[in-house]
């Protein structure tokens, strides 16, 4: 008889012939911290890191929007012990010497999927404007400075989301009889996704973005993978073709199961034509090839064509790893109801999708979709409509910060810091104001950027930097981070 349950963890197994792997996934990952609280998640595996002996050879941590994952592989008694000594930490976290355990952590070790240009990242742009400042809007936004996180803070968020009953174990073999995984009881989380921007009709708008990006919100399935991976490569091509951008990236978060978004981002740095890239021209073409598969659909030919027949591989000594990462969709399943479809492995099922049934399906996406272009690009997108961030005429009462002189020639703005309220004055007299409620400032070498997190959008105010220490007065300390390192040098 296998075995169905390890102290009150979830067991699945699936047998794959090789060295032994598991892992111990839980429900819990990124989108479940709050605005105040990013990097509570990769503070926690650091600390279970800090406190925990690693006995099995092969290892690995994983943190997602989704899930956090412990991985182990080699011989079964090293992989039991490896699991039990994770969980042991865990059932005693925060450790006693938690400031000792944070002095070296830095939040740039942390990484959110897909995330790759921190809050430049046209993806993450729109997941901020999707969802708003919780769930999967959090990935755009940086981490908390790890020390001012409180023990007491820590224990609730493991105490919640680091149980037996949120824990699921995947395996590529028998488990062995004496393995034990003593982690407290407590239940599945459930949870609602609030959608804060789900408009009727496709819209487009300007950001603080390098790149352009799509999302729409789909039920999950196999054709609307296939279907978007389709258009994925007919927008590569056309990009190419323009020689405007090298390749677009297909984008997926797995929402639930009732959505996920699926989308496509282009950016300077795919391909060496970083110089010619034009963010104008990306965007329509983009949006061209949207409406083009919403009107005409495809045949399976074409879309068997333009779908990768492999998942990406792994590189390195990793088949211990390569083996367990299949499973985790299982794990995914148990655990939020949903796991993410992928395109090579669901050709098969496509037998009987018509190009009229492809149309239908992707002309739906377009109530839901959504593409952001970098601040200045002025795209010229057909029955898509322009919803950019509402401004004003009125200047708020406040304090206000100019340019230094040197720079008033190119930027005419200013900056007025309220009692409730940031604002910023462009050239041209309009007024976007923050609320202080719902303002982060974010700041790397001499770089400044204000978001508003209602909106989900971001300004960037490096030319008022003497303001620096005033934005630091009057915001909570928790809203002025550093942020993240990014992979191009101009962020
Ligand atoms: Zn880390
Ligand atoms: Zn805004």
């Amino acid at each position: 008889m296998r075995r169905e349950e390890i102290d009150g963890v979830a067991v699945i197994q699936r047998d794959v012939p090789g060295t032994l792997a598991a892992s111990l996934t839980f429900g819990c990952g990124a989108r479940d911290e709050e605005i105040d609280s990013i990097g509570l998640t990769h503070l926690v595996q650091h600390l279970v890191d800090w406190t925990a002996d690693h006995v099995a050879e092969k290892h690995e941590d994983n943190i997602w929007m989704n899930d956090t994952s412990f991985l182990a592989g080699g011989p079964p008694g090293q992989v039991a012990e490896h699991l039990a000594t994770i969980c042991s930490a865990i059932s005693n976290l925060p450790p006693e010497d938690l400031s000792d355990a944070v002095a070296d952590l830095n939040a740039d070790s942390r990484y959110v999927s897909n995330i790759e240009e921190g809050l430049r990242d046209p993806w993450g742009a729109l997941l901020s404007r999707r969802f708003g400042p919780s769930g999967y809007g959090l990935s755009r936004w940086p981490a908390v400075d790890y020390k001012l996180f409180t023990a007491d803070e820590i224990r609730r968020y493991v105490e919640r989301f680091f149980t037996s009953g949120n824990a699921v174990l995947t395996l590529t073999g028998e488990p062995p009889q004496a393995m034990r995984l003593p982690l407290p009881a407590g239940p599945r989380v459930t949870r609602s996704t609030p959608l804060v921007n789900n408009q009727m009709g496709p819209i487009w708008y300007a950001d603080e973005v390098r790149g352009v990006a799509l999302t729409v919100g789909v039920e999950p399935s196999a054709e609307a993978v296939v279907l978007m991976w389709a258009l994925r490569s007919r927008v590569a091509e056309a990009v190419d073709e323009a020689g405007v951008a090298i390749g677009a990236e297909f984008m997926c978060e797995v929402v639930d199961s009732t959505r996920h978004e699926l989308g496509l981002r282009v950016t300077p740095d795919f391909g060496r034509k970083g110089k010619n890239f034009d963010a104008t021209v990306a965007a329509e073409l983009l949006w061209a090839e949207l409406q083009r598969l919403a009107a005409d659909g495809i045949d399976r030919v074409e879309i068997a064509d333009r779908v990768p027949t492999q998942r990406m591989a792994m590189e390195g000594d990793i088949e211990w790893m390569q083996s367990i990462s299949e499973l985790q969709a299982l794990a995914h399943q148990e655990l939020l109801g949903t796991a993410e479809i992928y395109g090579s492995e669901s050709l098969s099922e496509l037998t009987g999708l018509t190009p009229d049934a492809t149309r239908d399906i992707v002309s739906g996406w377009l109530s839901s979709a959504m593409i952001v272009v970098p601040y200045g690009s002025k795209p010229d997108l057909p029955r898509a409509t322009e919803d950019s961030c509402p401004t004003t005429r009125f200047v708020p009462a406040g304090e206000v910060v100019r340019p230094p002189f040197s720079k008033r020639f190119h930027n005419k703005g200013k900056l007025v810091i309220g009692i409730d309220a940031i604002s910023t004055v462009d050239g041209d007299g309009n007024v976007h104001t923050v609320p202080l409620s719902q303002a982060l400032v974010v700041e790397r070498f001499g770089v400044i950027r204000l978001a508003h997190l209602g909106h989900g959008c971001v300004t960037t105010i490096s030319d008022f930097a003497d303001a620096a220490d005033k934005l630091r007065a009057v915001l909570p300390p928790r809203r002025f981070r550093q942020a993240v390192k990014q992979l191009s040098s101009n962020w």
